[in-house]
């Protein structure tokens, strides 16, 4: 059985991961070693394996006795450990959900809906390491694979609506404490039936501008507020979080870099869990009808689930609450602009936790189990 070292099980789509490992048995087929870098000798999660304890995850003697490490850590942990691990001569496998190595020519990036040759024969000729694309790049993919099937996308405009867990455990904790602290402040206010909302407002505001609210993470309010701005900043005005879109996609279709033109804002809201998106497609042939693409878009995956654009489906079944903690493509408001007819608006909700980071993880782990 493949020995499979796990890095990063405890945060968030570390936790993910197991939990998704467990409901599919997948730990049957392996035999797992749990690692940490904050509690080693710690308890292990009981997934039925022999070794109960923690062990270093910078201890590169134990981990070069892996066939396999699958980190969830941060590319923090990759770029430290990696070229350890290589001086070391490890052999086996390295399966990271970090951005660490995604653009290297060492890695392939792992969405198997959409590129599952390109990973079978990356193992059959040697690749060793596979990265997990950012989540919004695997949401926005799963999610217009019809079109892309179809050849019918020319460049592809993205504005990305992405919740707080996408930055980890501490930032979800964080919004939540912030929603705490602003309805704290006007609590006694809402229980009036006819209060000033312009001191409800006031009093809000303030506390938004003032140092009690918790900021640590975020480096800002996020509770009753948006920060469209998501990882550092690159000199041509990007933000890197928009700068992988273009990259990760072509890599991951197998196309040329920037073949397939792709561009947007990433932008930090208040939901907990699941990314939206907004995109502007343009088509590379407007004559397709709506229904004709509604019909591609189904086909495009069995995750897609294809919303009718209405108020109450819309409300209904296109919200990251309607998707969280499933593996649910909502793909809906979808019509033409009066742009004209080769502009197509769509705007689609998948969870970033599971096919944007855990599920493409856990199916490359079952590839492995069946081909390494
Ligand atoms: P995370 O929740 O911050 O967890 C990473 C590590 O932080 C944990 O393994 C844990 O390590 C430590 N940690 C510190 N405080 C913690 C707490 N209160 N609860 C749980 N863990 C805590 O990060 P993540 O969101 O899972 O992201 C991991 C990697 O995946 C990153 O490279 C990220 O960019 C990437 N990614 C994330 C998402 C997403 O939606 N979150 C999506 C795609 C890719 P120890 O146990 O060793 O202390």
């Amino acid at each position: 059985m493949l020995r499979v070292g796990f890095i990063g099980w405890r945060g968030m789509v570390g936790s993910v991961l197991m939990k998704r490992m467990q409901d599919s048995q997948d730990f049957k087929k392996l035999n797992a070693v749990f690692f940490s870098t904050s509690a080693v000798g710690g308890v292990a999660p009981d997934m039925g394996q022999k070794q109960k304890t923690l062990l270093d995850a910078y201890d590169i003697k134990a981990l070069l006795n892996l066939d396999c490490i699958v980190t969830t850590q941060g590319g923090d942990y990759t770029n430290k450990v990696m070229p350890q691990l290589k001086d070391a001569g490890f052999k086996g496998f390295f399966v990271d959900a970090s951005s660490a190595l995604r653009v290297s020519d060492e890695s392939i990036l792992i969405l198997d809906p959409i590129n599952y040759s390109q990973i079978v024969n990356g193992i059959k000729s040697g690749t060793k390491i596979y990265s997990g694309s950012n989540c919004t790049v695997s949401l926005m993919l799963l999610a217009i694979s019809g079109l892309l099937k179809h050849n019918l996308v020319e460049w592809v405009n993205s504005q990305t609506y992405q919740a707080a867990s996408g930055a980890g455990a501490n930032n979800m904790r964080e919004l939540l404490s912030q929603c705490g602290v602003m309805h704290e402040v006007v609590a006694k206010d809402l229980q009036d039936k006819n209060p000033d909302i312009l001191d409800i407002d006031r009093k809000v505001s303030a506390i938004l501008h003032s140092k009690q609210l918790p900021t640590e993470y975020f480096g800002a309010p996020l509770a009753g507020n948006v920060l469209p701005w998501i990882d550092s900043g690159l000199d041509n005005g990007q933000t890197k979080e928009e700068w992988k879109g273009m990259v990760e996609a072509n890599k991951i279709l197998g196309f040329a870099p920037n073949t397939l033109k792709i561009d947007g804002n990433c932008v930090r809201v208040g939901s907990l869990r699941s990314h939206s998106q907004a995109l502007t497609i343009k088509l590379k042939d407007g004559k397709a009808s709506l229904d004709e693409i509604e019909d591609i878009i189904k086909s495009g995956n069995e995750w897609v689930r294809f919303v009718k654009n209405n108020k109450p489906d819309t409300l209904k079944y296109l919200t990251p609450v309607s998707v969280n903690g499933t593996l649910d493509i909502a793909v809906g408001r979808v019509r033409k602009l009066n742009l004209g007819d080769d502009y197509l608006s769509i705007f689609t909700v998948g969870d970033q936790l599971l096919w944007g980071a855990a599920e493409p993880i856990r199916r490359m782990i079952n590839i492995l189990v069946e081909y390494a």
